[in-house]
């Protein structure tokens, strides 16, 4: 980077009058902040020429993460933490009388992702450039990312996320890097000697042009790539001369479908939709990923053999499954490989994430479907199965069940988790829990026939964006007290544990978090004209809106406060700020609901001064990294509670206990691994195990009505969804309190309600002991080192990739 003042001031300057033709006077605050990501774009791409050159050079093993996700967030920002010019860079622009804050303001937030599948996905992207592995990301340039959210009459509104419409300062095309990708179509097979050719014949091809992304380390010269693919009609220059008027419509007709294929990213998380256009786009970006892998692995070696020495392909979840029939294919049809050699090679290279067992998720795709889009991939799938249920009949013969249940294709379906499963190394889960459950119940069988491959990952975020960047203040007392240490080496934090009956640092502690709340008290001013106060708990609810999250569960619970606090106004509770923000999908009935109460309620509770300002309910709109960047700061409660067993992660979590909020949550995904590392003083666990979430399912027992009818807390409420209470629709919320009582309650809210309201007692008196509280808060904060993905991802290269970190030298 560049270090020196006046000389970044020249390039700054320069910059505007090449790329716009003005001056500092003319040029308008976006031409400046292009001005300026040009200055660290030029710097940065210089260190990744040189990282790619010694990556070459070296012949060290490359990693490449296929995700149909990576909620990046902005990139500026971290940029300058990452390359230790943000100060620098700050007081040059000041000189020149440009205010810093409002050119990042001019950045698009990439919205190419859901939620924690996508962001997780773009915290090992961070970590990998951070620690120095050679880590690549493969996926989609969506032309519109996840939508925009605007909440009009209480109702969730989906805008389109136009995120390139002033083009992306960080992006690369590299036209001359694209590849081609053949949709439909029919296989010819013929026999040549020893070898069976497949020859494709009448398929529609595509072109896939790479838009290169660079990944920055901190404070190191290693740059790393995410490449994704824009698809694009092949022909770009028509003979129109030569076209009459129906072949011409033909053309454009094919022109603008084949556009289609990156414009949209699906907008559901943790949930299958199986849609022709989404299995185009995981093949889409998978077939020109492993296309463009091999063709640069083929520039140096000639035996395809060393493949797994070189490279490692990971998929994040099964969307990318389809790379194992596609790497068979490159490597048999166009490498002319035996299957048997191929196979090997393939299951050598590729490792699987599981990310779900919610059934839902899972994605199957019906035979015609699949072989028709894609008849190749079918012919290898269909051969694969056959081949897998030949070497299950050896083990087990005679047991039809147990096979029909690991069969990759059965029931006409083609099921991509077994794919993934057989054609994979290892099979990983993403927090202790979770890959429990995944070897005991959901793929107990692929346990007992592959014991080897499965592990667990627990996930990890970077602590860098999550801490350095969007907590600074946080981030300089830590270092004040511990040195800077903690940046590089994570598990660093602890040694700030020392610090937690300090009273000196309690109080700066204190201050910041308190600053942070003010902050944000001015934001939700501003957006939702609601005043709330910063001395109030802000408790904090924010994820993807689903009904396994149990949003539902805390609004009840406000409810209640409510109802206490109309019966008692002077209930000696500390005054509470309770925050939402997330997405529904758009398709989502019940989530969308779930958003209007909380809308509804906010809007009774907000105005009521009979409460006297104790309690408040906000719903921010468009929940997003930037969002986020603002809100994990500024939380005291992090809430995580979800229905134990559904929830394989979870990564919010982590970034609310780097920031110093308390948990109240299940024993769910992630949340058992932080009850470890903090101890049982320092979290509030509440609700069913997943244990007795299992036994009530397998045995039946539940029975919501009779928690209904025998609390009276629960039945208020409930009723008051329905009676006219809320100020609304009478009718409008009957389906949601039909899928707690008609529907028996699938999630165990209400089973679960008693054991939260009481978690939240413990929680209000906990938070009255101010001191203790801080304590708290700090030894959280201390204990967040192994939630770092820089862990991770150092866990991932030593059992899963066997990759390590290089030193990229100077150019
Ligand atoms: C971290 C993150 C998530 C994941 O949150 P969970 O609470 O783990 O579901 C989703 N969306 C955004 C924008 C995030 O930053």
């Amino acid at each position: 980077m560049l270090m020196d003042k006046d000389e970044f001031k020249a390039i700054f300057v320069n910059n505007l009058q090449t790329m716009f033709g003005k001056g500092i006077e003319e040029a308008s605050i976006n031409n400046k902040y292009m001005a300026l990501s040009r200055v660290i774009r030029d710097c940065i791409s210089k260190n990744w020429m040189e990282t790619n050159k010694q990556y070459s050079e070296t012949g060290v093993k490359q990693v490449y993460y296929f995700s149909m996700e990576f909620l990046l967030g902005k990139a500026l920002d971290m940029h300058l933490v990452n390359g230790g010019v943000k100060e620098i860079y700050r007081e040059a622009l000041e000189e020149l009388g440009i205010d810093l804050n409002e050119l990042e303001k001019q950045e698009a937030d990439p919205g190419l992702g859901n939620g924690g599948l996508g962001r997780l996905a773009a915290c090992f992207m961070e970590s990998m450039a951070a620690v120095g592995i050679p880590g690549h990301g493969c996926g989609i340039r969506y032309t519109y990312g996840l939508f925009e959210q605007k909440i009009v009459d209480h109702n969730q509104v989906e805008l389109p996320d136009n995120w390139l419409q002033d083009g992306y300062a960080w992006e690369f095309r590299k036209a001359d890097k694209a590849v081609e990708v053949k949709f439909g179509g029919t296989i010819n097979s013929s026999q040549q000697g020893e070898r069976w050719v497949f020859t494709h014949e009448n398929y529609e091809a595509v072109l896939a042009v790479p838009y290169d992304v660079p990944l920055a380390g901190y404070h190191n010269n290693t740059v790393n790539t995410l490449r994704l693919w824009n698809a694009e009609s092949l022909h770009d220059t028509f003979d129109l001369a030569s076209f009459n008027r129906g072949e011409y419509l033909e053309a454009m007709e094919y022109r603008s479908s084949v556009g289609l294929i990156s414009k949209i990213l699906y907008p559901q998380d943790n949930f299958y939709e199986g849609r022709l256009l989404r299995l185009k786009q995981q093949y889409f970006f998978v077939s020109a990923g492993l296309q463009s892998i091999i063709r640069r692995y083929k520039k140096r070696y000639s035996s395809m053999k060393q493949l797994p020495k070189r490279v490692a392909v990971h998929i994040n979840d099964t969307h990318p499954a389809i790379a194992v029939p596609e790497l068979m294919r490159l490597l048999m049809d166009q490498e002319e490989l035996s299957w048997d050699d191929a196979w090997k090679i393939t299951t050598e290279t590729i490792s699987y994430t599981n990310h779900t067992i919610m059934p839902e998720a899972l994605e199957t795709w019906p035979v015609e479907m699949f072989k028709s889009l894609l008849p190749r991939m079918y012919m290898i799938v269909h051969e694969i199965n056959e081949r897998v249920c030949r070497s299950l009949w050896d083990a087990y013969p005679g047991d039809w069940e147990r096979i029909r249940s690991m069969a990759v294709i059965a029931d006409n379906m083609v099921h991509m988790a077994r794919l993934a499963v057989v054609g994979s190394h290892s099979v990983n889960g993403v927090a202790q829990i979770h890959t429990d459950i995944l070897k005991e119940h959901i793929m107990s069988n692929f346990h007992k026939f592959y014991p080897k491959k499965f592990n667990n990952k627990t996930n990890g975020i970077t602590h860098r964006r999550w801490l350095l960047k969007a907590n600074p203040e946080l981030a300089g007392i830590i270092t004040d007290c511990i040195g800077s240490g903690w940046i590089t080496d994570p598990q660093k934090l602890e040694e700030f544990g020392r610090f937690d009956t300090d009273k000196i640092i309690q109080e700066k502690v204190r201050k910041v978090k308190h600053n942070n709340k003010k902050i944000l008290a001015k934001y939700i001013k501003e957006k939702t004209g609601v005043t709330i106060d910063a001395r109030s708990i802000f408790d904090v609810h924010i994820k993807r809106i689903h009904s396994y999250k149990r949003q539902i569960l805390n609004v009840f619970h406000i409810m209640d406060l409510y109802n206490r606090l109309k019966e008692n106004p002077s209930l000696a509770i500390t005054p509470r700020t309770f925050i939402f923000a997330g997405k529904a999908a758009p398709g989502y009935y019940i989530a969308k609901q779930t958003i209007k109460l909380i809308s509804v309620l906010a809007s009774l509770i907000n105005k009521d001064k009979d409460i006297k300002g104790k309690l408040k309910v906000i719903f921010l709109e468009n929940y997003s990294v930037s969002l986020g960047e603002l809100l994990f700061p500024a939380a005291d409660v992090s809430e995580q509670i979800s229905t134990a067993s559904k929830e394989a992660s979870g990564t919010g979590n982590m970034k609310f206990m780097l920031n110093g909020a308390v948990t109240i949550g299940t024993l769910d995904g992630a949340n058992v691994e932080i009850h470890d590392a903090v101890g049982d003083d320092n979290i509030f666990i509440f609700g069913l195990t997943s244990q007795q979430v299992f036994d009530y399912y397998n045995h039946g027992g539940y029975d919501a009505w009779q928690v209904y009818s025998s609390d009276i807390r629960i039945k208020t409420v409930l009723e008051q969804l329905v009676n006219g209470f809320l100020p609304y629709q009478r009718e409008e919320f009957r389906p949601l309190y039909n899928s707690l009582l008609a529907d028996n309650d699938e999630f165990f809210v209400l089973r679960d309600f008693d054991a939260y309201a009481k978690a939240q007692v413990e929680l209000d008196k906990r938070y009255k002991q101010k001191n203790k509280w801080i304590e708290m808060s700090i030894h959280n904060i201390a204990q967040a080192g192994i939630f770092s993905s820089d862990r991770t991802i150092c866990e991932y290269s030593r059992d899963i990739w066997h990759t390590k970190p290089v030193v990229i030298t100077k150019p």
